[in-house]
């Protein structure tokens, strides 16, 4: 049987939904377990947690603690700042233990309009003098947007600036002409961006209702050759599950997906990370993207945006084997659903070892304890 060793991977965007009244799709025990057995050493939990935003150090703490006592792997914490959330005065304090800092410039925390960049510009400007190293990430929809984010945090403040989640060419481009002129920007793709495309709403409906959108498939197209080229530096999984019921409700209550939250019914996001990366690992076994460029993708860039790195005893051995994702019966995932069903994957984890330790043996799980990743300049 063929088999190949990889480095284990580093997610930098992940909805977890814990702690949470109000999305009860996952845990942290349970999406870290799907985490690992899809091949991921370190992931990173965002902090627009419905309800229970990550905004104060009291919030970062709890995630710290839930982290600490359930997680399968090291996982991180970004901490937000918004117009509505008044916590400038907090992120000193939310910086010493934060890895970034994300602001949402469309109405992804419950607010029903989108911000100007201006309006992010003293929690930038704060950032910056208390976290100089540590990146501000962008939920910016755009080119243009792209652009202004850019002017504020990479040029006018030379702060570290990820942009997340790409959907559209045009954003790539604006930060490679960033990246021309020497300022400190990155940029990621989902595997949705990449194996899913707009079209699909057609069939899926809100099944395939994304933030940012699905992109059309010649976008989507060259998003994926942009991800090969070296244009975008990194995937990130986005893992924000719902569970079917959810998505259910949004399809018989807004059949017509009108992006309205205040007078409409609606559920964003997707899961189906388990059936994604050996969906990826597909693509380098066919030889559409190298072997070496898919670990800069999936490990070296994303863990040198974290300030962290991947050591030579945390390894994950894959066989190659290839197979029809057939079922949604046998997933981890707390959301039970993938938007994957049907496609070709190469690949399942043997065993794999974190810092040494046995994570997975026989292809089966192992939970060991994984301290909360809380500084730069770790090696995991
Ligand atoms: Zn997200």
């Amino acid at each position: 049987m063929s088999e190949i060793i990889l480095p284990g991977f580093v997610d930098i965007h992940d909805h977890f939904r814990e702690p949470s009244s109000k999305n009860l799709s996952e845990t942290y025990a349970n999406a870290t377990r799907m985490m690992l057995a899809s091949g991921y050493a370190v992931a990173t939990d965002m902090p627009n947690t419905p309800g229970r935003e990550t905004w104060y150090p009291e919030r970062l703490e709890e995630k710290h603690s839930i982290s600490q006592r359930k997680a399968w792997i090291a996982v991180g914490q970004h901490v937000g700042s918004q117009p509505e959330s008044n916590n400038i005065s907090y992120l000193a304090k939310l910086s010493r233990t934060a890895l970034g800092l994300k602001f949402y410039f469309g109405h992804t925390t419950g607010v029903d309009h989108d911000y100007s960049v201006d309006e992010f510009r003293d929690a930038a400007q704060e950032w910056h003098r208390v976290a100089p190293n540590k990146p501000i990430l962008a939920h910016a929809v755009g080119g243009e947007l792209v652009k202004e984010v850019i002017g504020l945090v990479a040029q006018d403040l030379k702060h570290p600036l990820h942009i997340c989640h790409t959907h559209h060419p045009d954003e790539v481009r604006a930060v490679d002409e960033a990246k021309q002129r020497g300022l400190e920007t990155t940029i990621g793709v989902t595997f949705h961006h990449l194996f899913m495309t707009s079209y699909e709403t057609k069939t899926k409906g809100w099944f395939a209702e994304m933030m940012p959108a699905l992109s059309a498939q010649q976008h989507a197209e060259e998003l994926s050759r942009m991800l090969v080229d070296g244009a975008i530096d990194m995937i990130e999984t986005d893992y924000a599950p719902h569970a079917k019921e959810a998505k259910w409700k949004a399809e018989s209550e807004n059949p017509q997906r009108i992006d309205d939250p205040k007078a409409h019914t609606t559920c964003f996001g997707v899961g189906g990370i388990e059936h994604a990366v050996p969906m990826m690992l597909r693509q380098a076994k066919l030889g559409n993207i190298s072997y070496e460029r898919l670990t800069d993708v999936m490990s070296t860039a994303p863990a040198k945006l974290l300030g962290i790195e991947i050591g030579e005893s945390t390894r994950f051995r894959w066989n190659t084997k290839d197979y029809r994702i057939e079922t949604e019966d046998d997933m981890i995932s707390g959301a039970k659903w993938s938007p994957y069903l049907g496609s070709l994957a190469s690949g399942r984890i043997i065993d794999a070892t974190i810092g040494g330790r046995t994570v997975i043996a026989d292809g089966k799980p192992i939970k060991q304890h994984h301290e909360p990743l809380t500084q730069r300049g770790v090696t995991i």
